[in-house]
């Protein structure tokens, strides 16, 4: 029987950052209990009930499973309902992939070499938009994160920069890496100098940006490479290098500033399409006449700035791998029936 190492699936055709996995636990022995006691099934129409089960995406990828579902990070892991162990124990796991035109040929390809018997694999979709993609992305990158290493400022800077420019091989510019730094000669892009890596000031705004999100219900503020910085800092460095300006975001209150920024930021899920710096035509608009002073901008109005938030629809394609399941399945009925 082949491990389950060897069967994992090949991802590499996808952008970094654009599939999120899941791992479920499920316990036969607490949903054979469901299917038979609280379903009053008769035990072998239940177990072939639980072959054709498939649980829900909420279930599969919520934070908080319920029985008979549980996450777990031990080797050996055991039922939390009921004890069980191993032999008892069967995975889920569920790759969301992000449609869009960096994903689709890929993720077209990888569905047409899955086996198809007996439903060992599961394809979901759900309709999404860039701003939950946005938020779900920043929550898994900061579960991924030791906060109390300070590495991580380094590793959250590179998570950023794949999902910006998914095409770079970021294993070769991180290597051996030991610092990342604003640039002050570049006015766009990155580059490497000895085990210093040094960004472009808009780049380097939205690393700083990106660190500030994920660490912010962490710490009094946000941790940051420059430090740890209150919302008010963090504008402030922003408005200084220049990155305020570029986006058109010309209002002064902190509050005002940040959701501005956090909106940029969850307008598209496909960063790599943006120019870096500016997030939209809208923003263009913006930048162009923000070359004049700031007051007969507001006066000669290029059109209004919308106020709410501008989020683009976004496919999400979910791939449950039901193969663990199948066979554990199959080899706890066979010890019953036997
Ligand atoms: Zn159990």
């Amino acid at each position: 029987m082949p491990k389950a190492r060897q069967r994992e699936l090949d991802l590499s055709e996808f952008p970094a950052g654009t599939i999120t996995e899941y791992t479920t636990l499920v316990c036969l022995a607490c949903i054979f209990d469901i299917f038979t006691k609280q379903l009053n099934l008769a035990p072998r129409t239940a177990f072939s009930e639980i072959k054709r089960h498939t649980p829900t995406i909420a279930e599969l990828t919520s934070r908080g499973a319920m029985r008979p579902y549980f996450d777990s990070e031990e080797k050996h892991p055991h039922c939390p309902y009921c004890g069980k162990a191993k032999r008892w124990l069967a995975r889920f796991d569920t790759y969301c992939i992000e449609g869009g035109k960096t994903t689709d040929a890929a993720r077209r390809a990888l569905q047409k070499k899955l086996p198809k018997a007996e439903d060992q694999f599961v394809v979901s979709e759900k309709k999404s938009d860039s701003g939950a993609v946005f938020f779900d992305w920043l929550d898994t990158l900061g579960r991924s994160l030791d906060l109390n290493d300070e590495t991580w400022l380094i590793d959250a800077s590179r998570v950023y920069l794949e999902r910006r420019e998914p095409k770079t091989n970021w294993d070769e510019v991180f290597d051996e890496l030991r610092a990342v730094r604003r640039s002050s000669r570049l006015s766009e892009g990155w580059e490497r100098d000895g085990a210093r890596l040094f960004l472009a000031p808009s780049l380097y705004s939205e690393a700083l940006l990106i660190q500030y999100l994920v660490s912010r219900s962490h710490a009094h503020g946000g941790l940051t490479l420059e430090g740890r910085l209150t919302l008010m800092d963090l504008t402030r460095r922003l408005r200084y290098s220049g990155y305020l300006e570029q986006l058109g975001i010309s209002e002064r209150d902190p509050g005002e500033v940040f959701e501005k920024l956090v909106n940029h930021l969850a307008a598209t899920h496909e960063w790599s399409r943006v120019r870096t710096g500016s997030g939209s035509d809208r923003v263009e608009v913006a930048k162009r006449s923000s070359k004049k002073s700031s007051k007969s901008r507001k006066k000669k109005a290029a059109p209004p700035e919308p106020e709410v938030i501008t989020t683009e629809p976004v496919k999400l394609h979910y791939l449950i791998d039901r193969r663990d399941f199948l066979e554990k399945v199959k080899s706890v009925y066979a010890s019953y029936a036997g």
